[in-house]
């Protein structure tokens, strides 16, 4: 006979942030194919190697089918009834012993905005306590403080199609040919187009050598390199006066402080050469059309926010943002849904669509939403969550989609922490390393068995649907939210995922034209869209900024070290990120083919620093930092600079992040993970 007729599902890719649009062909249960959509309105046409052929994971024979429950030491199967009352009982022993603030729930992009949204009602109104924070904490929530303490709002300035019309573009800390390849791509169409091209970062990343200027910065010194940059714009006049005057704040103090910033200066920080640090100021000082998008090459430092807001200064400077004909400041968002995650408010400072718990207004519209009591306090942060549970304070955690003893900074602390919690849930796809120490394990459906929506870098809603049911035993998030709120009793409302969203939109203006039924018609919607029958913006800013005066702030921040310096011990410095094949902890792309891709975590080290070292391409070395050690496999490269090595963090048993420091960002609490000082031994 003939075989059954393939089914198409039009949905968004669960990995990175460019949010592709995908049609993905199911037969059998399987999927067959997932094609590039022709008419989505980020990729157009294109995918790369994760959203096309990463989708092995679903029929992995390592996928979690029912829940896990710890007998007697030993992670055992249990009954969906049994594993719920048994985390009900928990969480009201983690109250009784200290309060709603007992409990913590960490959320993550691989959850829905829906899910999201659910997950921080769940927290604040069943529980009782802003205790839930999202993995924005350790890539993005710098950009979101940064931008929102210069412009207003936590979102990119434009859209990427705005940003495509750039004449000039200055990337800084990211590798969008690795990690965001359809955004690389279209990048360099516009290079190839004759668009200038200044490149701020470290490595040699893919799109540097089309660069006209590339600057390499010792990490940690982006500060001194944003400032060097202004000191040049503004000594030879490629500013926008009458856009300082009439639409910023602050300039009086940033020229003073500027004054100290001479290429000269800022070449003795940085290790850029001052003719280079002339060159880009005047490449972008004298664009017509600048741009900047960035990566986490900017955030995670000690000083991340800084680095987002002095960056933004450029932009201000040069009077490219806000006018409402795009270029602007753009963070590339590492995750699929990790704007999505803190638009929804799994935050522990910030109510869905940004206000904040402290402000009564804000509680007060939620509470009538929700029909129930906001708590006032904000909640701990990600790192404050591992903090209490070694403390003995925190007596409940909950995380769902996040593999944090593989992804969070110093591994070694936060297995500590988990060990010392009295109740571990974990909702996962798989055994990871997380779920290997909780107490209970949720069995959950990937970003292709279920329903809902994600939000990407340029705040753009995008419908997740279904192309597949869960394996039988597997439920979604949003599911296991709702039924464990109904075994403590309570009822969250919303039954559908689509209700979820309508809700939301009832309680933030700016999401009040969205809806799953507007999405289903039109594709995409950008926000703000607070009307139904209007376009959402892809510009956030026209005429005034949303901070409270209306204008851009600049940041008059000062240059400050690293927490983490190279020394005679530890004389190299790491810097972690993805490779091209892979996402994140790697839990659903390496159980695909693209294992074959790259099948190992490998460390970038200069060949001068391997002859040193005596190590040729291959060997196995001996990585060593202040916070503990790991064996990699050394590659030879001259992307990373003499003095650096890189690495990605796509397998836990590298053990990467038991390398990485507990510093974070002094305004944000994100990780440091862009400096840290190692030493080598071949091994
Ligand atoms: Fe597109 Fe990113 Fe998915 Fe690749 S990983 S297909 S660039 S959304």
């Amino acid at each position: 006979g003939r075989a059954p007729e393939a089914a198409r599902t039009r949905t968004t890719c669960g990995y990175c942030g460019v949010g592709c649009s995908l049609d993905v062909l199911t037969r059998d249960g399987e999927v067959i194919a997932a094609s590039p959509a022709h008419d989505g309105p980020v990729n157009r046409g294109h995918a790369c190697v994760k959203g096309r052929f990463a989708h092995g994971f679903l029929r992995s024979p390592e996928r979690l089918t029912g829940p896990l429950l710890r007998r007697a030491g030993r992670l055992r199967p249990a009954s969906w009834r049994e594993a719920l009352d048994h985390v009900a009982r928990g969480l009201r022993a983690a109250v009784a012993a200290g309060g709603p603030g007992a409990v913590a729930a960490i959320s993550s992009a691989r959850a829905t905005n829906e899910e999201n949204y659910l997950l921080q009602k769940f927290m604040r109104v069943v529980i009782g306590t802003s205790n839930v924070d999202n993995c924005s904490r350790l890539c993005h929530s710098p950009s979101a403080a940064g931008l929102t303490a210069t412009f207003g709002l936590s979102g990119g300035t434009d859209s990427f199609d705005d940003v495509e019309t750039a004449d000039c573009l200055l990337l800084v800390g990211a590798n969008p040919a690795e990690a965001h390849p359809v955004v690389g791509a279209r990048l360099l169409q516009r290079i190839l187009r004759g668009a200038r091209l200044v490149v701020a970062d470290p490595r040699a990343v893919g799109l540097a050598r089309y660069a006209d200027v590339h600057l390499r910065p010792r990490p940690g010194t982006n500060v001194a390199l944003f400032h060097g940059l202004a000191h040049v714009m503004l000594a030879e006049g490629l500013v926008d006066e009458e856009f300082l005057r009439r639409r910023a704040s602050g300039l009086p103090e940033l020229t003073a402080l500027l004054e100290d910033y001479s290429p000269e200066r800022a070449a003795a920080v940085t290790g850029v050469p001052a003719g280079d640090i002339v060159a880009a100021a005047r490449l972008f000082g004298r664009a017509e059309r600048p741009a900047i998008v960035y990566g986490l090459g900017v955030t995670e430092h000690l000083h991340g926010t800084d680095g987002v807001r002095t960056l933004s200064n450029l932009a201000i400077l040069r009077g490219a943002v806000g006018t409402g004909r795009g270029f602007g400041v753009n963070p590339l968002r590492g995750q699929n849904n990790v704007q999505g995650a803190s638009d929804m408010g799994a935050l522990p400072d910030l109510l869905p669509g940004y206000g904040k718990v402290t402000d009564p207004a804000a509680r007060a519209r939620a509470e009538e939403v929700w029909g129930a009591p906001v708590p006032p306090r904000p909640g701990l942060r990600i790192p404050q969550m591992f903090a209490a549970a070694r403390s003995g304070e925190l007596r409940a955690l909950w995380v769902i989609g996040e593999d944090v003893c593989a992804t969070d900074p110093d591994s070694t602390l936060v297995a500590e922490a988990l060990d010392a919690c009295p109740l571990v849930v974990c909702s996962e796809l798989f055994l990871s390393e997380t779920a290997r120490r909780a107490d209970v394990v949720f069995p959950v459906a990937s970003w292709l068995e279920k329903e809902g929506t994600f939000v990407n870098f340029d705040r753009r809603f995008q419908r997740v649907r279904a192309a597949l049911r869960p394996p039988e035993g597997v439920l979604t998030d949003f599911e296991v939210i709702h039924a464990l709120a109904a075994t403590l009793g309570a009822d969250l409302g919303c039954p559908t995922p689509a209700d979820a969203l309508d809700e939301c939109a009832r309680l933030v203006p700016a999401f009040a034209g969205l809806s799953h039924v507007r999405l289903d018609r039109e594709g995409a919607v950008c926000w703000p869209c607070p009307d139904p029958d209007r376009p959402g913006e892809s510009s956030l800013y026209r005429e005034r900024f949303a901070t409270p005066d209306g204008l851009a702030h600049l940041s008059a921040a000062p240059y400050l070290p690293p927490g983490e310096q190279p020394d005679d011990r530890y004389p190299l410095v790491l810097v972690t990120g993805r490779r091209w094949a892979h996402y994140n902890s790697g839990g659903m792309t390496r159980r695909t083919d693209n294992l074959r891709l790259d099948p190992v975590d490998r460390l970038d080290v200069h060949p001068d620093d391997a002859a040193r070292h005596g190590l040729r391409d291959g060997d196995r070395v001996r990585v060593e930092s202040r916070h503990g050690s790991a064996s990699l496999i050394a590659r030879l490269s001259d992307d990373v600079a003499p003095g650096q090595v890189f690495c990605a963090f796509h397998f836990p048993s590298s053990g990467v992040n038991a390398l990485t420091s507990d510093r974070a960002d002094t305004v944000t609490s994100c990780p440091e993970y862009k400096v840290t000082a190692v030493r080598l031994t071949a091994l």
